[in-house]
């Protein structure tokens, strides 16, 4: 049974200056998705990314994160819920510069409520999920473009949250790296992270198992909508043809 992780309800976005960057979308994540947000640049997917991480609240409308509505929440208990139940990778990975990769990984559980002498451990556990344990201790100017992505990857799980928020991953990387980010991302998946993504890449897109298309700040496209139809009409026709569904 598939549990909702995130549901964000007829939700609008309005910048000041009357700029409508959202205008009353409606998404819901399950558990173990793997979701990419496609559309021009512009249309308003970072804006629906930062409400589904709670990083901004939305004009009007409700976004459910783990069962609570966020935009009833006072400020430190949206902070302690983003440390606990979400992860964060940005473009361009967000590392500090003076910090090991192992270190950079354990900044993911400062929030987490992780005893310190637990961190190092977890983190080690977590570059090793990425395929990184032999970079523990390089600095990010160590590394290349898709290592500091990784460990900005082992960063965002190590607290392992409910759901993953990736703003362009791969955006600031070669195609090989890029594909090799995004077949991580696939593999975490495969092993149980429930994943949402931005790209403008459509290729990328096109091999992920769910797209939401936006343009003008509305949901034009929910491959996910398609399946769910889909599965409505074959129960009518079982139905229709007397076999139980
Ligand atoms: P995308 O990620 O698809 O490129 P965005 O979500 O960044 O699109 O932006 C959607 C719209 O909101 C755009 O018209 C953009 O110019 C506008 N916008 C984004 N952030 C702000 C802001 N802080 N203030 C005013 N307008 C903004």
């Amino acid at each position: 049974m598939h549990t909702p992780v995130l549901s964000v309800r007829d939700a609008t976005v309005e910048y000041p200056g009357g700029v409508k960057a959202l205008a009353g979308v409606c998404l819901e994540m399950r558990e173990g998705e793997l979701l990419a947000i496609v559309g021009p640049s512009g249309s308003g997917k970072s804006t629906l990314l930062n409400i589904m991480g709670a990083l901004d609240l939305p004009t009007s409308g409700t976004v459910v994160i783990a069962g609570q509505d966020v935009t009833t929440l006072p400020d430190r208990q949206l902070s302690a819920l983003r440390g606990r139940w979400l992860g964060f990778v940005f473009q361009q990975f967000h590392l500090s510069e003076g910090l090991t990769a192992t270190e950079n990984v354990a900044t993911g559980l400062l929030y987490a409520g992780v005893p310190r002498k637990r961190r190092r451990p977890l983190a080690l556990a977590a570059l090793e999920r990425v395929g990184l344990a032999h970079r523990a201790g390089h600095r990010p100017h160590q590394l290349s473009g898709g290592e500091r992505q990784r460990v900005a990857i082992a960063r965002a799980l190590v607290h392992e949250p409910t759901l993953v928020l990736a703003d362009e991953p791969t955006g600031a990387l070669d195609t090989a790296n890029g594909h090799a980010v995004l077949q991580l991302l696939t593999q975490l998946n495969e092993e149980g992270t429930t994943i949402a993504l931005i790209t403008h890449d459509r290729d990328i897109a096109a091999h992920l198992p769910r797209r939401v298309e936006i343009q003008d700040g509305r949901i034009i496209a929910d491959t996910a909508a398609d399946r769910d139809a889909d599965r409505d009409a074959d129960s009518d026709r079982i139905g229709a043809i007397g076999v139980a569904p």
